[in-house]
């Protein structure tokens, strides 16, 4: 089994009688990269501010690398980098010398540090230029490099994407690749954006209302995704059979849905299908080919709303 980084249980976070946070149970996992998703307001923060230690629960508990006790998460929590708020640079200073800054204050004594997270995160090549006229994507790198500056294990972003042009967003993912495949770095990430994520994260989980509505790995995600194919005959229960038998295994009569569904169009493009439906001597009323797209699938679970 793989070990756990963080874990919240049975947790929440009361603000008066409002509930920011509600009985959530989740955990993520050594390795992964984990997306946390909701719309603005839907206790992403909250439940971050939980690990990094800015805020504790009102009920349940939180656990960090195995440690539960106050002084014992304290310590775990020196394995963790965060950017929660947008870290105060130096405008006028330069990458180096805002990170230079920090080092001293924070009294980290390895010199070499600063060079060493400027070419992880992409801005040697711009160390020297003043904070004031980096991009934003080239802000939220220098407060990743920030934030990694005493080579954590786990690093927890809120919103780092937030605002990002596409060609950012790019950088971003990039960024976050890296670190989790080659510096082996276990990383929570939330956005109210569910594709800023997609070809990101190893899972996700969805939360509203302070809820987390469900938990997925990225292929389950992944095949919700995928097309499927939707067909209605004169005799939907002896086709999906027939079809199952001759075509795609994976073919079946929804109840539900009163109609044929076929996954997996790979194996089974829908001209065959009309083809064999027709040369069975069935009637063919309707074949669609139906794609999910991660936002649609993402508005049905918060219940048809909008993501803004
Ligand atoms: P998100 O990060 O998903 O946008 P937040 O965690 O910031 O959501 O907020 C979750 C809920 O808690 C919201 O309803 C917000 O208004 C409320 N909230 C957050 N911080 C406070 C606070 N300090 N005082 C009162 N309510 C708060």
């Amino acid at each position: 089994m793989s070990e756990i980084i963080a874990k919240a249980v049975d947790v929440e976070v009361l603000y008066g009688n409002h509930a920011a946070l509600d009985k959530i149970n989740m955990q993520v996992k050594k390795g992964d990269i984990y997306a946390l998703v909701g719309k603005n307001g839907a206790g992403k923060t909250t439940l971050l501010r939980l690990f990094t230690g800015q805020n504790a629960p009102d009920y349940g508990h939180i656990e960090m690398f195995g440690e539960t006790g106050r002084q014992a998460l304290n310590k775990a929590r020196h394995r963790t980098g965060a950017i929660i708020e947008t870290p105060a640079f130096y405008p006028f200073f330069s990458a180096v010398q805002n990170l230079e800054y920090y080092r001293i204050q924070r009294n980290i004594k390895d010199k070499s540090i600063i060079e060493r997270i400027l070419k992880d995160t992409g801005l040697y090549e711009a160390r020297n230029k003043k904070f004031k006229n980096y991009s934003l994507g080239m802000k939220q790198r220098l407060g990743i490099a920030l934030a990694l500056m005493h080579e954590p294990e786990f690093l927890i972003l809120d919103e780092p994407i937030n605002g990002l042009d596409p060609a950012g967003i790019v950088e971003m993912r990039k960024l976050m690749l890296k670190l989790n495949r080659e510096k082996g770095l276990t990383i929570i990430i939330s956005s109210h954006i569910l594709s800023e994520l997609a070809n990101m994260a190893t899972c996700y989980g969805f939360i509203d209302h302070g809820v987390i509505l469900k938990e997925l790995t990225a292929s389950e995600l992944e095949d919700i995704e995928k097309s499927y194919i939707k067909l209605s005959t004169n005799n939907d229960e002896a086709v999906a059979a027939a079809i199952a038998e001759n075509i795609n295994a994976s073919a079946y009569y929804s109840m539900d849905d009163r109609c044929i569904m076929i996954p997996d169009i790979d194996i089974s493009p829908s001209e065959k299908i009309s083809r064999f439906v027709v040369k069975s001597g069935y009637d063919l009323y309707s074949l669609e080919i139906v794609k999910t797209t991660l936002e649609d699938y993402f508005i049905q679970l918060l219940g048809g709303a909008s993501i803004e």
